[in-house]
């Protein structure tokens, strides 16, 4: 078997890696993607496409948490040229939405969680205000009499995750590899390749971008949350915002396709679909939005979130000179076009703009490695 030679190699056809590699493309460098295929399936192509920033300020550590709102929230600011140049190269839609978010309560603690999170998030400098139950309702007719309350972020959009991969994989001129690599070995300036198939490549370059199984990062850094959500059928313009209770969400999508989504468990790695949690979901989405009570299951799935022990995706190298993309956990979509930027300015040395040279010492890995 003779060995392939590529400049740069990217482990990992999700979101993350193809992103990365049609911007790497740019440059000279011969590029491939390794891509495990149906043996470890893409969270990407589980997700809701929610480019929602201000409702992932998260709990925990102070720091962290704003570094990743700043960094969501510039992500969502480059997305609109991403999804316009996207689409205009291959002339796909991804469904890119900037309908805005709410978030509904139907009790006054679910109403006090969303003031305190509209403080948060106004404090980061974004752009969120509470409205009442009557003012959500003339947003959105569909919502149910009960809820008291919201907090609308107008500027939060959406995208269509299976859309974006289809549009994303017809823009790379990258070689495409269906293999899972299970091991690379540094030897001088090359990195020796190998997949499960024992054929052979070489780079120069390695860049994982695994995912949250990939088998190639150790478990306490990368690990699975496992995610599952369904689709109904809802004629559009029933819904046109993303809503979001506590207890699900619903994702208006092209063609009259409803997202519902989804549940969280730490440290599952199958995907297995559990009909309780599905019945969960449809029953508080119900409870936001009666309409959807009756509607028809389109489609039920799972995924697995790569996450981390603070939530935070990792940037940066490891200690053998490869470069990680990964940890994107619950908002994978939402930071593709700043990942990307970020990685590539890291691979290529171009210039980073102050926003990703923060984010790159904010995620850098030294923060979870401790060997
Ligand atoms: C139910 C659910 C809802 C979600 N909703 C949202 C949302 O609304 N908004 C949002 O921003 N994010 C959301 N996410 C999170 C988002 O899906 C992830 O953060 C994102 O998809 C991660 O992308 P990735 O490219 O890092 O990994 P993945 O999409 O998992 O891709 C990794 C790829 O690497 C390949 N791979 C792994 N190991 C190897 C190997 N050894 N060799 C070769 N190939 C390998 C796999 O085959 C896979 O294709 C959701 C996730 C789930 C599960």
């Amino acid at each position: 078997m003779t060995t392939k030679n590529f400049d740069i190699a990217i482990i990992g056809g999700g979101v993350i890696g193809l992103a990365l590699a049609r911007a790497l493309q740019k440059s000279d460098a011969s590029i491939a993607i390794f891509d495990a295929g149906r043996e470890i399936p893409p969270a990407s192509f589980a997700a809701a496409g929610m480019l929602s920033p201000s409702f992932e300020l998260a709990d925990g550590n102070a720091e962290v948490a704003e570094a990743l709102y700043r960094f969501g929230a510039y992500s969502l600011s480059r997305w609109s040229d991403f999804a316009a140049t996207l689409e205009d190269e291959t002339g796909a839609s991804i469904d890119y939405r900037t309908d805005g978010t709410l978030g509904v309560a139907n009790s006054t603690d679910e109403l006090e969680a969303w003031r305190e999170q509209t403080d948060r998030v106004a404090s980061l400098g974004g752009d969120v205000a509470m409205i009442t139950g009557d003012e959500a309702r003339a947003l959105e007719p569909a919502l149910a009499s009960t809820i008291i309350g919201a907090m609308l972020a107008p500027k939060d959009a959406q995208v269509d995750p299976r859309r974006l991969m289809a549009a994303l994989t017809k823009s790379l001129c990258a070689k495409q590899i269906t293999a899972r690599i299970t091991t690379v070995k540094k030897d001088g300036h090359c990195y020796h390749i190998k997949a499960s198939d024992g054929e052979a490549f070489n780079a120069r370059t390695v860049v994982y971008a695994g995912g949250a199984v990939s088998g190639l990062v150790a478990k306490e850094i990368v690990f699975p949350v496992k995610g599952e959500a369904t689709a109904i059928g809802l004629s559009e313009g029933i819904v046109r915002r993303v809503i979001r209770h506590r207890d699900a969400y619903l994702c208006p999508k092209a063609g009259g396709r409803m997202v519902i989504g989804a549940s969280e468990m730490r440290g599952r790695d199958d995907l297995e679909i559990d009909a309780s949690a599905i019945a969960h979901l449809r029953t508080n989405a119900a409870l936001i939005v009666p309409e959807s009570e009756n509607a028809k299951e389109l489609e039920r799935w799972s995924g697995l979130r790569p996450g981390t022990a603070d939530g935070a995706p990792i940037l940066g190298r490891n200690a053998d000179g490869c470069f990680l993309a990964l940890g994107h956990y619950r908002n994978g979509i939402l930071h593709t076009p700043a990942a990307t930027e970020a990685m590539a300015a890291l691979i290529l040395g171009n210039t980073q703009t102050p926003e990703i040279a923060a984010a790159l010492r904010a995620f850098s890995p030294d923060r979870l490695v401790t060997t």
